[in-house]
């Protein structure tokens, strides 16, 4: 029966929809807010989940109980822990890209925060010190205990949990020492990453008469500012901890510990702002008078974007204000994030997900200071959560990296930049050689100020691209990789001290192997693609590119078990050992996944080729990514042909993009640059616009071509991709999917499919698609979202989206 006062004070109350801290399917819950507790979204609360009090984030608040949930039954949020981990501008970013991406927020909330915030946050207490005499007056028998519990327990920070298991009446104690304001509740990261603290030592002018040997400590900490590290004072003033300790306990100085950032930061030497070339100048005047909003900054290889980001960003630093720099990979972000470290010193953090856990932590708390700051991160770093935000650069802003590929939010960095710059009245910086065709369609249509730089610094020359045919070397006899110019070529810079460079589509040694008696190629037994050969030092190994599955090379085809199996095909270990066999005089290095997977491989590699330890660097799509060499003076690439040939509508994009970033590393020293692209097509445009440095002939002409097929970015895609083990299953859900869309009035896109994926068949997975051309905007997503919600998944079959897909 409900009373009428139970009534009211149902009205009254609110309910918190929560993401709780626990391996559990349903991830959100909703609980009861008491009457005296307010909440808002993104705060952390405690709860009651399993028996036990864990940690969750709020992620809805709401006025009514939805249908279909018993208010007697629901439980009370324990304690509102306090917004922290969030600042206000960041959560609507969160809601919108959930509401865009048609992704639950809490997927966004995990993908936004660094592991081990959420995933391991405990509750944790402190005791109040100090307690007065008189705290114990009329607390309860239990709360009194555990007063004298906590007073007795050596370290001042303790897990709830702990201490509730430790006492009787532990939970209703520690409520009333809460209550009383004698403990403190907060929360902190679990077992696995813990704040990190180091021993300070400050003066107070305590009592004198002190021997020599402490007067001289004191006056050593005065001169470093009455304050230092124990490890500092040590130092500085050749003496010992003991000595330190012994003066604290006098009361000369205090000892107290002070919460450190961990950081996986090198040394860097410093670097002073460059006198700007004349393009340059123009570009950062226009940015510093523009309005904020979007700006692309058009600028071929070597033109000095960097430094326009650089200078762009100290006024930023200068105003008390942050900035956030997005590189594509991480690839990249050893050469890149130096030079920032070189500009701003301690100003930077390097944020990405190749950090331990407790560097990531420690450099999300930092940010969380509201210190300026430069922040160069990765991908999710966009949710980089900096109260203060004065501009955000994207470099390369064409690279596909900066999308997420499944799982879901399926987020593009770009977009969620354009929305975060928005949402802080900041202005965006997109950089690029080669922009991305939708950038370059806002910039060309003006909802974005564009901005280009047409020549490299130093008026030196972009390289010139020698295009070969292959075919005249087939013709000729010729049967390796090089084609005879690439050989001369090769000869020339090894000759004049000079480095190379030389791009290969794939890794590996062999990229698939075939059998000559029955014709068959070796494949992976989870995938519907051919296994990729591996010299390793352990022996030869076959191994599939999209599951990792690896076995041995057979010495017999598994089929017909004959001997007769060839390798076709070249990976860079086979140019690298090819190189090695035919030019033994050159050293090389190979730069691939394989190569660099260790901790810090990247920046080893490039370090050592930086000093001049090799010749050449045979690497895949890595070594397209901005880096700076100025020894190289010869790109070679080997095959232009695997990349124009893919079964998507933005292969023609892509391989421009890569083609034009290979040849840009080129030349950017005083010694110009030569690029030699082999190709068995060398007719095609994109071969044709890459060698003549013509981006704006390649847009244009690629633009009016989207615009008359309807693709992306004159209509909007959205990708359904169907999942399952048994393919008929995985077809008749596909089918069964399309025909309710169709069927559905409202719903106004195109729909494209069902077809198989690219790679129908991953780690024994079958795989469909729906391709949805959305005509519709916001209202088709919603739309398309309701019909989601009414699909019956059958059992065994997943469905996920894609919003603005990348890769078909
Ligand atoms: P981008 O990013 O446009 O490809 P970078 O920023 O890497 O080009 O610059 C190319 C090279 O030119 C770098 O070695 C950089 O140090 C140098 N550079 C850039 N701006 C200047 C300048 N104003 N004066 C002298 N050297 C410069
Ligand atoms: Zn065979
Ligand atoms: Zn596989």
């Amino acid at each position: 029966m409900e009373t009428p006062l139970l009534k009211e004070a149902l009205h009254r109350s609110c309910w918190v929809q929560v993401l709780v801290d626990a391996p559990v399917r349903e991830r959100t819950y909703t609980y009861r807010l008491a009457a005296d507790m307010a909440a808002a979204e993104g705060d952390i609360v405690c709860v009651p989940f399993g028996g036990q009090s864990v940690g969750g984030i709020v992620v809805g608040c709401l006025e009514e109980l939805p249908a279909g949930l018993d208010a007697q039954r629901l439980k009370t949020v324990e304690a509102v822990l306090g917004s922290g981990f969030f600042p206000a501008t960041l959560w609507p970013l969160l809601v919108r890209v959930a509401e865009y991406y048609l992704t639950p927020l809490s997927r966004v909330i995990e993908a936004a925060l660094p592991p081990g915030i959420l995933s391991r946050a405990r509750r944790r207490l402190r005791l109040v010190r100090p307690v007065s005499p008189m705290a114990e007056w009329g607390l309860s028998t239990g709360a009194k205990a555990a007063l004298q519990f906590l007073e007795a327990q050596k370290s001042s920070d303790l897990s709830w949990r702990f201490c509730v298991q430790q006492l009787p009446e532990g939970q209703q104690a520690l409520k009333e020492l809460l209550a009383r304001g004698l403990i403190e509740s907060y929360f902190a990261a679990g077992e696995r990453v813990r704040p990190r603290t180091r021993q300070y030592v400050a003066l107070t002018g305590g009592p004198s008469g002190l021997t020599p040997r402490q007067r001289e400590v004191i006056h050593c900490l005065r001169r470093l500012g009455g304050e230092a590290s124990v490890e500092q004072l040590v130092e500085a003033a050749h003496t010992t901890r003991s000595l330190i300790q012994n003066l604290d306990r006098l009361g000369h100085l205090r000892l107290f510990e002070r919460q450190v950032f961990r950081s996986a930061h090198h040394a860097v030497p410093a670097d002073a702002p460059k006198i700007l070339t004349p393009p340059q100048q123009w570009v950062l005047e226009k940015l510093n008078t523009a309005p904020p909003g979007p700006v692309l900054l058009e600028g071929v290889t070597g033109s000095g974007k960097t430094e326009v980001y650089l200078q762009a960003i100290a006024p930023v630093l200068a105003r008390g204000e942050s900035a956030l720099v997005l590189v594509p990979e991480i690839g990249l972000t050893p050469q890149l994030g130096d030079r920032f470290r070189a500009r701003f010193g301690e100003q930077v953090q390097i944020y990405h997900s190749a950090l331990s856990e407790g560097e990531r932590f420690d450099g999300w708390r930092r940010m969380l200071t509201g210190e300026p700051q430069v922040v160069v991160g990765t991908r999710s770093a966009i949710f980089a959560p900096l109260p203060r935000l004065g501009l955000i650069v994207l470099d390369e802003e064409h690279d596909g990296s900066y999308k997420q590929d499944r799982p879901a939010p399926c987020y593009h960095a770009r977009t969620v930049a354009l929305w975060r710059a928005e949402l802080c009245g900041c202005p965006l910086l997109l950089g690029s050689a080669t922009p991305d065709l939708a950038s370059f369609r806002a910039a060309a249509e003006g909802q974005y100020l564009h901005l280009q730089m047409n020549e490299r610094v130093a008026q030196r020359p972009l390289p010139a691209v020698e295009v070969v045919d292959m075919r005249e070397e087939l013709d000729r006899g010729n049967l390796t990789p090089f084609s005879r110019t690439l050989q001369q070529a090769l000869q020339q810079m090894h000759a004049a001290g000079r480095q190379g460079i030389l791009f290969i589509n794939r890794r590996g040694y062999s990229t698939f192997v075939l059998c000559r008696s029955c014709g068959e190629t070796l494949r992976c037994p989870n995938c519907a693609v051919s296994l990729t050969y591996h010299r390793l030092e352990s022996g030869e190994h076959l191994r599939c590119h999209y599951c990792n599955y690896g076995r041995p090379q057979p010495r017999h085809c598994p089929h017909c078990r004959s001997p007769n199996l060839r390798y076709f095909g070249a990976g860079t270990q086979r140019i690298a050992a090819q190189l090695a066999e035919q030019f033994p005089a050159l050293r090389v290095l190979r730069f691939d996944r394989d190569t660099t997977a260790r901790k810090d491989g990247h920046r080893a590699i490039i370090e050592q080729f930086a000093r001049q330890q090799a010749d050449i660097l045979v690497g895949t799509q890595m070594l397209t990514k901005g880096l700076d060499l100025p020894q190289v003076t010869l790109v070679g690439i080997l095959a232009a042909d695997g990349l124009l040939n893919q079964p998507d509508f933005r292969a023609g994009e892509r391989a421009f993009q890569l083609l034009t970033q290979v040849a840009g590393r080129a030349g950017r020293g005083e010694e110009p640059g030569r690029v030699i692209l082999q190709t068995y097509a060398p007719e095609h445009p994109v071969v044709q616009a890459a060698s003549g440095h013509d981006y704006r002939r390649f847009a244009t002409s690629e633009l009016t071509e989207r615009r008359a097929l309807g693709y992306p970015p004159y209509e909007q895609l959205i990708c359904l991709q169907i999942t399952g083990s048994e393919q008929q299953w995985v077809i008749a859900a596909a089918e069964a999917l399309a025909t309710m869309l169709e069927g559905d009035g409202a719903f106004e896109g195109q729909l494209l499919g069902p077809a198989p994926c690219t790679v129908e068949r991953v780690a024994n997975r079958y795989r469909w698609q729906l391709l949805i051309k959305n005509t519709a905007a916001a209202a088709g997503r919603a739309r398309l979202q309701d019909l989601l919600a009414l699909y019956a998944t059958p059992p065994g079959i997943g469905v996920s989206v894609d919003v603005d897909p990348l890769r078909l």
